[in-house]
């Protein structure tokens, strides 16, 4: 998955270029600059490889979140309904927006159960945030007629999914707002970085806006710009956004050898030997639009699924994750969250309805995310690495069927 992998000269030259000028600042210093705008440049190619007709660059895929809640005008005495299985910062941002997260199931797409939603709508809700884990989509065209139906807006963490489409159409581009993070470890990074897309101009503008202090962006005078909203520093730096304009450029490269590798390593998982294991996918709505950062399988239960993850531990079968147990992505651990309610350091706590997350049960989530082990797929991978990497988990999983 990561596009650190692959640095070269392109991120080299693309740095160099900054640099050379000492425009560190996105904005202004039209002179100094020659001619390069690289937070400039990145939106307008990554507006037209997504097909959204905006897009601002930002300093992180939380500040994304954070932009598209406030730009959506989600905030206190909201509710926002969640995935259990997402990065923590997804459920950061919209508590960090004053709004309440409520978590609602996944189904074996490990994204949103658009058929669990309704169960936990509320008077309060406002808006749906489904998050596109691993590369993979929800069932998002379902989700969206269910938004729209019900008049919630629908914002997408898309940020583990760059490149991924459901029929022909980027993830991200259904909600009114996508998201996308270009931290160090994702398909492209920034070094530090994230993105917002619309395809509505006031969504757009209030963007733009909020994450530069509310700045306007009009005229050549910063001193003198109006400050329609209230902002704050959400800012992306031309270094950050020179390297990911070297990153976005090898989006289509990385999103092909990734599908390749995933290819070799599912349709080996998919031998006749392991049938009788009863190893299952992660259900995927369109294979074709995967943007294939990992490979997810499902063991028939709970103690076959950790007996395999802890194998392949063992048999040096790196990248794997067995997320169930991890203090991350699922919703089992985040004891912080649990003691939110004693926690004076959010503004949930001024609410009276905050929930007792200890007290939250997803039993379909549980069931499904406690049998689950997915395998990062690499870019650097030889042939030889690859083909090791299936004998030995092909042997690890058949031992324990
Ligand atoms: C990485 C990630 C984020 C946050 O992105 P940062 O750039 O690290 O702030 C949000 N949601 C999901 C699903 C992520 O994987």
């Amino acid at each position: 998955m990561p596009g650190f992998e692959i640095f070269g000269d392109e991120e080299r030259k693309q740095v160099g270029d900054v640099l050379d000028t000492g425009v560190l600042f996105r904005y202004g210093f039209d002179q100094a600059r020659k001619g390069h705008w690289k937070a400039r440049t990145f939106e307008a190619e990554l507006s037209e490889r997504i097909g959204a007709k905006y897009c601002h660059l930002c300093s992180s895929g939380t500040a994304a979140l954070s932009i598209a809640l406030a730009s959506c005008g989600v905030g206190a005495g909201d509710e926002v309904i969640v995935p259990p299985f997402t990065f923590i910062a997804t459920i950061e941002a919209v508590l960090t927006a004053g709004a309440v997260p409520v978590f609602s199931e996944i189904d074996e797409t490990l994204c949103l159960d658009p058929e669990a939603i309704e169960k936990v709508i509320t008077p309060r809700t406002k808006a749906v945030l489904p998050v596109h884990m691993c590369g993979a989509m929800a069932r998002i065209d379902e989700i969206k007629d269910f938004c729209d139906k019900k008049g919630l807006i629908l914002i997408e963490d898309a940020c583990q999914a760059i490149g991924a489409t459901l029929n022909g159409k980027a993830l991200g581009t259904f909600g009114q707002m996508g998201c996308f993070s270009f931290d160090p470890v994702k398909t492209i990074t920034c070094g530090e970085g994230g993105a917002v897309i619309t395809d509505d101009k006031e969504l757009y503008t209030a963007a733009d806006n909020f994450a530069d202090h509310g700045h306007d962006h009009t005229g050549n005078d910063r001193g003198l710009e109006g400050h329609p909203v209230l902002g704050t520093n959400f800012r992306i730096s031309e270094l950050n956004a020179a390297v990911g304009l070297a990153q976005l450029r090898k989006l289509d490269f990385m999103l092909e050898k990734q599908r390749a590798n995933k290819k070799v390593l599912k349709d080996a998982l998919s031998h006749p030997d392991l049938k009788s294991t009863k190893i299952a996918f992660r259900k995927i709505p369109d294979e074709k639009g995967d943007s294939a950062t990992f490979l997810s399988f499902l063991m028939p239960d709970e103690s076959r699924a950790r007996k395999v993850a802890a194998d392949l531990g063992k048999a040096g079968v790196d990248s794997c994750f067995y997320w169930y147990d991890n203090n991350w992505h699922y919703v089992r651990n985040w004891d912080h969250l649990k003691k939110l309610k004693s926690s004076a350091m959010l503004p949930v706590k001024l609410l009276d309805y905050c929930p007792d997350y200890g007290k939250v049960k997803l039993p379909q989530s549980d069931g499904i995310m406690g049998r689950t082990i997915s395998t990062l797929i690499k870019l650097s991978w030889s042939e030889e690495e690859l083909t090791q990497r299936i004998e030995k988990m092909i042997d690890v999983i058949k031992k324990i069927g």
